[in-house]
């Protein structure tokens, strides 16, 4: 009689290979180890090509806001216009605008604002759903999707339903039900520790061991049972320690660009992003972001080289990426300083991801590999006859 078999991916965000290649991290079990290339942007563009296999130009996703004045969720924010500024740029208000907008258009994706308020409505979300659900990526088939359409036994687990904790505990418990073959768990809290502490190595460490912890117990629990499992643990990105600031706004400013008039420009940490009706304007910003050493001004052949060229210009008509470790600050995020950040280029040896695996079969380059891994593993496993 064959011993049960289990298949288990576990996707913990930001956890770079800068992080994790001279430590131990269930080094008995995870014998395959390597970092894994990233694509450039952010979450919403790096998960949902792990999910996909595809690239940000094919499945749509790349930064979370772009431009589309005719479905943007935010319309309704318009007659709030009239109200004086101070009521409108606050942590409160814009907190107050992303929880009514997720009601009015029954959003369940994440979002939160980094463009002036009054400038809200020109803008549409590319995540609006749980991509951890089937169906949540519109347009394109996900790991969700097929192992659905495979009626493969599994369970997701993502922050929609548990914290990075409840997740551990919630699969350890799930084991036990013996048809279940694939367990998919999205991790995002090791993310937004880095931001605030990529300064400190150690307390790194410290939460690095907590995840090494929780994975040795859950392989623990299923070899308890009986099972024999497949361990595969990946990041969608790396995080870098920031260097360095640089006042782009100010920049702008000096160099008469009005963001309110001539241009809509957004400024997330790493990226500023222009559009314009105006080709004059374009020119006059490419032509001042073309002499600025804190970043690089994304050419359509850089963006076409890392399959995230858009020819409506939807995610921006001029892209300029700071270097990396520069934030750009002040911005509209408020006072608060990152300690890290991701979002940089993705040859960065701060960018890349880790992929750690308990067999050697794969060797992934690109995190959009990390979907094939996953596709023959459950190929594989719903072959399988156990008992
Ligand atoms: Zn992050």
């Amino acid at each position: 009689m064959n011993r049960r078999e289990i298949v288990i991916f576990i996707l913990i965000d930001a956890m770079g290979w800068e992080w994790l290649k001279n430590r131990q991290f269930v080094d008995d079990v995870l014998v395959h180890k390597q970092p894994v290339k990233t694509i450039l942007g952010f979450s919403s563009a790096a998960i949902p090509s792990i999910l996909t296999g595809k690239f940000p130009e094919e499945h749509g996703r790349w930064n979370l806001l772009y431009y589309n004045s005719l479905t943007s969720p935010f319309r309704w924010t318009r007659w709030l216009h009239f109200l004086p500024n101070f009521l409108l740029e606050n942590r409160v208000s814009r907190k107050l605008i992303t929880v009514i907008t997720k009601k009015l258009v029954k959003a369940e994706g994440y979002f939160s604002g980094y463009v002036p308020t009054n400038k809200l409505h020109l803008f549409d979300i590319c995540e609006k759903y749980n991509i951890y659900k089937p169906g949540g990526i519109e347009g394109t088939k996900s790991i969700i999707d097929y192992l659905a359409d495979c009626e493969v036994p599994h369970k997701v687990y993502s922050y929609h339903d548990y914290s990075d904790a409840e997740t551990f505990s919630t699969l350890k418990e799930d084991l036990k039900d013996e048809r279940c073959k694939v367990y998919f768990a999205y991790l995002p809290e090791l993310d937004a520790f880095l931001h605030m502490n990529a300064d400190k190595r150690d307390e790194v460490d410290k939460k690095l061991d907590w995840y090494e912890g929780n994975i040795r117990s859950v392989k623990n629990e299923a070899e308890a049972l009986g099972a024999n499992i497949r361990l595969f643990v990946f990041s969608d990105h790396g995080m870098a320690p920031i260097t360095g600031h640089f006042d782009l706004i100010g920049l702008l400013r000096r160099n008469n660009i009005d963001m309110d008039k001539d241009c809509t420009a957004v400024f997330d940490s790493t990226m500023a992003r222009f559009w314009s009706s105006s080709p004059e304007v374009l020119d006059h910003i490419r032509g001042v972001l073309s002499s600025c050493s804190a970043g690089e001004l994304l050419s359509d052949e850089a963006l076409r080289d890392m399959r995230v060229y858009f020819d409506d210009g939807r995610y921006g008509q001029v892209i300029f990426l700071m270097k990396p470790g520069t934030l750009i600050y002040p911005n509209l995020f408020g006072a608060h300083k990152p300690k890290g950040m991701h979002g940089f280029h993705p040859d960065d040896k701060h960018s890349y991801g880790s992929y750690l695996a308990s067999v050697s079969t794969y060797k992934p380059d690109l995190i959009t590999d990390l979907y094939q891994i996953m596709r023959d593993e459950i190929d594989r496993i719903s072959k399988r006859k156990d008992g």
